[in-house]
């Protein structure tokens, strides 16, 4: 039996540019996997950082979604309105005193990190135990030199040594900012999310966000991570890369391309209701007991 009593899940889309083929394929695989759950699909908007953000770019994608037939069961939840409860997580955090303040530009970190032998994304902890009186400029969460890790349904068990892996991470950035790590765990808990599905570029991000999860004392929700979708190049489609805006004129296409690469046959659906009612039906069976 495939309903899962409570099933909620939901896309999460940033507004730095319109839909695009890519992000398609995470809204189409998050919604088919709520509706093969007989759950509920939430869209919340990432728009967490206004110079990165594209004017237009929520209504178009809210817009793109629906033409798609993928209309969110609740309004869209947006984190720039959601300030409150990202501070009040940092204040548990704070409390718990698993923050500190850190005063290293990105230059004082790369330099560090080549004293030390490090790879480029780990933290080599240079402020954790004071910033010698510099500046403070972003806070950090400390993490342990253990192995945080999860299993997700497509790719087994994913895991880090944060310590050795990532080091101590942001929660609100330099410039004041809150960081995507923490505003996801927040929402995620908050709009009781049970199942996340979304693109195999977060997989590194996860063990992250379920360390914060248990920082916070929140459920740590599924989470399926489902094949990128790269240009020519082999680099992730995203408006850097300079994907072309779906085409909303043939949503139809757009739909079975991103079936397609979630690897699946061609349906050849007359219509989008068609398509999603027999795209759901074949996605349960694939998924639904994974
Ligand atoms: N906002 C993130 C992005 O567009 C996705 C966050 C998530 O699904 O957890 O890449």
């Amino acid at each position: 039996m495939s309903e899962r009593a409570g099933y909620r899940g939901r896309f999460a889309p940033s507004p730095t540019g319109a839909l695009h083929a890519g992000s398609l394929v995470a809204a189409l695989a998050s919604w088919l996997d709520a509706r093969a759950h007989g759950g509920v699909w939430l869209v919340r908007i990432e728009d967490l950082d206004p110079p990165r953000e594209l004017a237009g770019a929520s209504r178009q994608i809210v817009d793109a979604l629906a033409a798609c037939g993928l209309a969110g069961d609740e309004s869209p939840l947006y984190q720039s309105r959601r300030s409150d409860s990202y501070r009040q997580a940092l204040e548990q955090l704070q409390a718990a005193g698993l923050i500190y303040g850190c005063a290293c530009s990105r230059a004082d970190i790369a330099l560090a990190q080549r004293a030390a032998g490090l790879p480029p994304h780990v933290y080599p902890g240079t402020c954790r135990h004071g910033t010698g009186g510099r500046p403070v400029r972003a806070l950090r969460v400390r993490v342990p030199g253990e192995t945080v890790g999860f299993h997700d349904r497509a790719c087994g068990w994913y895991a880090h040594n944060l310590a050795r892996e990532v080091g101590d991470f942001v929660v609100r950035r330099a410039d004041g900012l809150w960081a995507y790590q923490l505003a996801v765990v927040v929402d995620d808990a908050e709009q009781r999310i049970t199942d996340v599905v979304r693109g195999a570029d977060l997989l590194e991000n996860t063990p992250r966000q379920v360390w914060l999860q248990r920082l916070l004392g929140v459920p740590t929700p599924r989470y399926l991570h489902v094949p990128l979708v790269t240009n020519g190049r082999g680099e992730k489609l995203s408006k850097q890369t300079g994907a072309p805006a779906l085409d909303t004129e043939r949503p139809l296409a757009e739909l079975e391309r991103a079936w397609q690469h979630l690897g699946f046959p061609a349906l050849g659906a007359p219509r989008i209701d068609a398509f999603l009612r027999r795209a759901t039906e074949l996605w349960r069976e694939r998924w639904a007991s994974a």
